[in-house]
């Protein structure tokens, strides 16, 4: 085992379990079994899905440490890790999966059994333990890699190396937000000259947004019910934008893209939004959804309309982190992606519970992510 020195404790911010909130507690350093890799986290980006946990809208056992989308540099590697080095520049994605199970074995890592069943149920990591602790010694769970702290533990088949030209804190967003999108539109085969659109542009929304641009869509289509989103969607290359509650979107959509649109990305999760994006389906189109609903959401689709009219429905959950990772790390370098522009809020680990916070109020355009070598900066926003 390679090992640079490492401090006996971190700060971490913790969700107790039984409030949406999170409180920074310096707990042990975590280290890296069999298989796993320890990260010197530089950045983790504030998503809804933990959003999700905290507010107990998805079963998750705490109490736990959130965040699952990093970047950082290796400062530990466990027994058996080939290809990564202390001083490696990384990027970790929240779907972590075994590369041994059903699943994984015919490439679908993001259907990855041992990961849903282990993490995401359980909180552990994959071998049915969890890596973090409190300073007490009682156990803490682990959403992902419990990336909202200063090192997290990562399973090396969820890392890929970052290219030194891409942006070290920026590019954690690579692992949830852009590595989703990357997945919602291998989903669904999105091919240049095809007209596509995305309802609700945060995150996850304004990601499909730039890729499908680099993809050659045409028109691509935001809506969102904020100006300021909507703003943002174009400044990344929406070429068309729709404030539904201003408007009837449907008519707006139809006026902009007659006959409807070949491809339509959900990304909030809520039946009104999911219904909508259907409607705007042209024959034969593709829609996808990316936006994890709270609990038991169901939506309605008219059934004559999507038989006769040859539509798809699927979902995509993230990517196949094995395969898609270093592509997104590939397609980010390549221009495809530009991290920077994403990110709009900056906030020190100390004040991760303020970015959630934030996130729950829709105050946020596009991603905020939490630095974790920031800790006495305020702040910012461009
Ligand atoms: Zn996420
Ligand atoms: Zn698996």
């Amino acid at each position: 085992m390679t090992t640079v020195s490492l401090p006996e404790t971190m700060k971490a911010a913790v969700w107790p379990g039984d409030s949406a909130s999170l409180t920074v507690e310096r707990i042990p350093v975590p280290r890296p079994l069999a298989g796993e890799v320890l990260v010197r986290v530089a950045a983790c980006g504030v998503c809804h899905t933990d959003l999700h946990v905290m507010k107990g809208e998805v079963a998750f056992p705490g109490p736990a440490v959130v965040g699952h989308e990093i970047s950082g540099t290796v400062a530990e590697v466990g027994p058996g890790v080939v290809g990564y080095a202390p001083g490696d520049r990384v990027v970790g994605a929240f779907i972590m999966p075994c590369g041994e199970c059903a699943q994984c074995s015919k490439g679908r890592d993001d259907l990855c059994l041992t990961f849903f069943g282990e993490n995401r149920l359980k909180g552990n990591l994959l071998d049915g333990t969890s890596r973090l602790a409190r300073a007490d010694g009682t156990r803490l769970s682990m959403y992902s890699m419990g990336g909202m702290a200063e090192y997290a533990v990562v399973p090396v088949n969820a890392l890929a190396h970052l290219d030194a030209s891409l942006p070290l804190e920026e590019s954690c967003i690579l692992g949830c937000a852009v590595f989703t999108a990357y997945g919602a539109l291998a989903a669904a085969g999105l091919r240049a000259g095809e007209s596509m659109a995305v309802v609700a542009t945060g995150g996850v929304g304004s990601s499909i947004v730039q890729l499908g641009v680099h993809l050659g869509a045409t028109p691509v289509v935001a809506v969102d019910v904020s100006d300021e989103k909507l703003a943002g969607a174009r400044a990344l290359g929406a070429t068309v934008t729709v404030n539904s509650l201003a408007e009837d979107a449907v008519a707006a959509v139809r006026e902009a893209v007659p006959g409807g649109v070949d491809v339509v990305f959900e990304a909030l999760g809520r039946a009104e939004t999911f219904e909508l994006a259907h409607a705007l389906l042209a024959d034969g189109g593709r829609m996808v959804a990316v936006g994890i609903a709270a609990g038991a959401t169901a939506a309605s689709v008219p059934i004559t309309q999507l038989v006769r009219r040859g539509q798809t429905i699927r979902g995509s959950f993230g990517a196949r982190t094995r395969q898609d990772l270093p592509e997104v790390v590939a397609l980010a370098a390549d221009g495809g992606i530009d991290a920077r522009a994403s990110i709009t809020r900056r906030y020190p680990i100390d004040r991760a519970d303020d970015a959630y916070r934030d996130l729950a109020d829709g105050a946020v355009v596009g991603r905020a992510i939490v630095v974790m070598a920031g800790g006495r900066e305020a702040v910012s926003e461009r």
